[in-house]
């Protein structure tokens, strides 16, 4: 029986074994960490508080991964109306902004619907004043000047470390809300405004964190961690790992970051490896705080606009589970973005622990006389994939390589896209789908 080595233990890592389970193929998944999950790992603390590695919550509305999700978790998890909110100078705003302008000072909200008008009035009778080659262009001919450059711009530039006039539109999907005109006005006039928030409710597990999500994976694949692949040779079909073990495989599957993958790689031509060098994405410094009250936030979590505040996100993880805090406490995860590309960190991530807590009192969320009973700092090497304008082109050339060698990729960082759990999943079956076939297809001949 043919086995197949699968890189990585995550979500497109479990995608894949999942695949291939269903089908009797074996598989053996490697990973450099000695646990497995990935980006989607949660970690529990002597303290009692559990954080994830980021904020994560299920926003899946495919009813086979909720029904499989919920099996992993034996029917324990919490289903959350999302109420995400934003944080701009001072002012605590309803999501999407774009929908709920009012409260905000007169003279935006006036320039922000003059803007917002032209705007919807020039798609309407097909007006294109400048070409969309851009997110910059793209956010101007949706929301008009003044929103774009004061909101998405801003927030933005925090969140993927580089300006909207320097990134494409390819990562759009629903993620930004596409207002009608009476939405716009109805939320610029009153406090009182619908939903519509593209994620309506969310489901996290009751205990243990996201990472529960994933308990199913080790039934379906044998995992070998704290296998740390350093070279791939495919012309010898053999995988080597930093303590020393050596394998061959028969089929290959990785979702291991492509910027890492392709120098592994004997024989990588030069051009691949530059054009692997290309490709972009954020590092983000996690703030992990425990307080000794629960009463922390409106939202679930909450956009920062402000440059002079040094977070971009805040979520609060006792708002998905009550049981990741110990009885009456509430937590906070500040999420600072950096990248080598554009934006590279300075000092030590434990650096940032004091500037998250200044800030967090500027704003309201922390009091003088909280009592913080947990500090921990997580880094999170690759974070969001960016999609400045270099990235389609070297994506493309690194894929084809791979197509080329017989390697399978898949998951957020073998994809290179701004991918969800549950879209990292499907990416992972997809790859174990197209390995079946070539594995047919080699025996066929
Ligand atoms: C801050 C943040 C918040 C997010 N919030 C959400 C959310 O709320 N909801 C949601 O659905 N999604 C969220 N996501 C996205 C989600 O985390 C990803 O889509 C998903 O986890 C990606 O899974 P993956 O398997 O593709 O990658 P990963 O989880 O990164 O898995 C790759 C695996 O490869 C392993 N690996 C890497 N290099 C090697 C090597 N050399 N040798 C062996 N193993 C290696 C890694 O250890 C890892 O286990 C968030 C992401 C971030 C960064």
């Amino acid at each position: 029986m043919e086995r197949v080595a699968i890189l990585g233990s995550g979500m497109a890592g479990w995608g894949a074994a999942h695949r291939l389970h269903q089908e009797g193929v074996p598989s053996i998944t490697y990973d450099k960490n000695g646990y497995h999950g990935g980006h989607t790992a949660s970690f529990k603390h002597a303290s009692g508080f559990i954080f994830d590695e980021g904020p994560h919550v299920s926003f899946t509305k495919h009813k086979r991964l909720q029904k499989l999700f919920a099996e992993s978790v034996k029917e324990k998890y919490e289903v959350i109306h999302a109420r995400p909110n934003n944080y701009w100078k001072g002012h605590w705003i309803k999501h999407p902004a774009i929908c709920n302008l009012s409260g905000l000072p007169t003279d935006l909200v006036v320039n922000c619907l003059r803007d917002f008008i032209g705007a919807q009035h020039d798609q309407e009778n097909n007006i294109e004043r400048k070409p969309i080659d851009n997110y910059a262009d793209w956010l101007i001919a949706s929301y008009g000047k003044t929103f774009a450059e004061t909101f998405p711009m801003e927030y933005g530039f925090k969140y993927h470390t580089t300006t909207a006039d320097n990134m494409s539109t390819a990562w759009l999907g629903p993620r930004l809300y596409r207002a009608k005109l009476e939405e716009v006005l109805v939320g610029a006039l009153s406090p009182e405004t619908p939903d519509v928030h593209y994620v309506d409710y969310v489901r996290y597990p009751s205990y243990d964190g996201f990472v529960s999500y994933l308990d199913l994976l080790p039934k379906q694949t044998q995992i070998n961690l704290g296998h740390q692949l350093v070279r791939l040779d495919p012309a010898a079909k053999e995988l080597h790992f930093a303590n020393g073990v050596v394998v061959g495989y028969q089929a290959v599957i990785s979702s291991v970051p492509l910027t890492e993958l392709v120098p592994m790689i004997v024989g990588a031509p030069p051009d691949v490896v530059e054009a692997a060098k290309k490709l972009a994405c954020t590092n983000c410094v996690m703030v992990n705080l425990g307080l000794n009250r629960s009463d922390l936030s409106q939202g679930q979590w909450t956009y920062f606009y402000d440059r002079d505040i040094c977070f971009t996100r805040l979520s609060f993880p006792h708002m998905f589970s009550s049981h990741t805090v110990p009885p009456g406490c509430g937590s906070i995860q500040a999420e600072v973005y950096f990248s080598e590309k554009y934006r590279p960190m300075k000092g030590s991530p434990e650096d940032y622990v004091a500037p998250v807590i200044a800030d967090l009192k500027r704003c309201g969320v922390l009091r003088e006389d909280d009592e913080i009973l947990h500090t921990n700092v997580h880094v999170s090497h690759y974070a969001q994939i960016i999609f400045d304008l270099e990235r389609a082109d070297a994506l493309a050339t690194v894929h084809a390589y791979l197509d080329d060698i017989g390697v399978a990729y898949c998951g957020r960082y073998g994809d290179w896209l701004y991918i969800w759990t549950d879209e990292a999943f499907i990416s992972g079956e997809n790859a174990a789908q197209k390995t079946l076939e070539r594995m047919r297809v080699s025996k066929s001949r």
